[in-house]
């Protein structure tokens, strides 16, 4: 392990050190830009941190952070919690590192039973227990968007670079500042090599909010998501991987330390994978 930088003085932090800023909503204009993919790898990145770490899916009618998760036939989730016929302790799963998952059902009678306003109440008992809550929340404007965005300490918007995401991404953040809620700042995922920082500022340009980080593109990400185990444990040094790892030490105030140790030997399966998925 070597540490290339250091994030220590986050702007975060209180006098006492405690951080103030814990529930982050993680959210984007359009849909399939990597908001799931975001908030489980930085969720896993974060609890590998030693940061109490709950990830929400509130994606409710299109969620898929369990399928990512291999958590995709669990017994509760937050549709039976929403419908009211759940504690949210039931719906409460341990995932890779330690991190909490409360993932959401994927059928569309739970969506329909599930009702977006008690997410409220959902979010409060959770931020209680821990330091960080990310929520996966659906992109768009719909009316089970609204809750997260105005709840959350803080709202990431995630864009691609592409106009299209970038210009539904302004939306969302207009109505995330209709509605009391705060951004934090966007992250540029599934960047190509060439022109990062143009896109960046571009990004900065149209939205006027800060980049907090460029993730590339990496075939690594879906690979990992066909073995149903998410990159930053799958691929600990893919470039994704070192991205995910770098934004949470960032959420987190902590030092960010690039994980230098060889590729661990290739069998068939991963070998077949990565011809298939590159
Ligand atoms: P959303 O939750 O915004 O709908 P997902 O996280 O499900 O988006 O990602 C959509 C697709 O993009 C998935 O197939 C995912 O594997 C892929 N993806 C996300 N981020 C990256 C990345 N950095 N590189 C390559 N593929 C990615
Ligand atoms: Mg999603």
């Amino acid at each position: 392990m070597v540490t290339i930088g250091i994030y220590i003085n986050s702007p975060y932090l209180s006098d006492k050190g405690k951080l103030m800023i814990r529930a982050y909503t993680i959210t984007s204009g359009k849909g399939g830009v990597g908001k799931t993919t975001l908030t489980v790898n930085l969720g896993i990145s974060l609890a590998q941190l030693e940061r109490e770490t709950y990830i929400l899916d509130a994606d409710i009618g299109m969620a898929n952070m369990g399928l990512i998760l291999g958590m995709d036939d669990v017994p509760v989730t937050l549709h039976e919690v929403l419908a009211g016929k759940a504690d949210i302790e039931d719906s409460i799963y341990v995932g890779p590192s330690g991190v909490k998952v409360i993932p959401s059902g994927i059928s569309l009678q739970g969506f329909q039973q599930a009702d977006p306003d008690k997410l409220r109440d959902v979010m409060r008992k959770l931020v209680d227990r821990c330091e960080y809550l990310l929520i996966d929340a659906p992109s768009g404007i719909s009316k089970e968007g609204v809750v997260p965005l105005s709840v959350a300490d803080q709202v990431i918007l995630v864009v691609n670079p592409e106009l299209a995401s970038m210009a539904d991404a302004l939306k969302t953040k207009i109505l995330c500042e209709v509605m009391g809620g705060k951004v934090y700042g966007a992250i540029l995922n599934r960047a190509g090599a060439e022109h990062t920082e143009i896109r960046s500022q571009s990004v900065e340009d149209v939205l006027g909010v800060n980049v907090i980080d460029v993730v590339p593109e990496d075939a690594s990400v879906r690979r990992a998501a066909a073995y149903k185990s998410p990159c930053v444990i799958k691929y600990p040094q893919a470039p994704a991987t070192r991205a995910f790892r770098r934004i949470a030490a960032k959420m987190a105030g902590a030092e960010y330390e690039e994980d230098t140790g060889k590729a661990h030997d290739e069998g068939f399966v991963d070998r077949l994978a990565r011809a298939v998925f590159r």
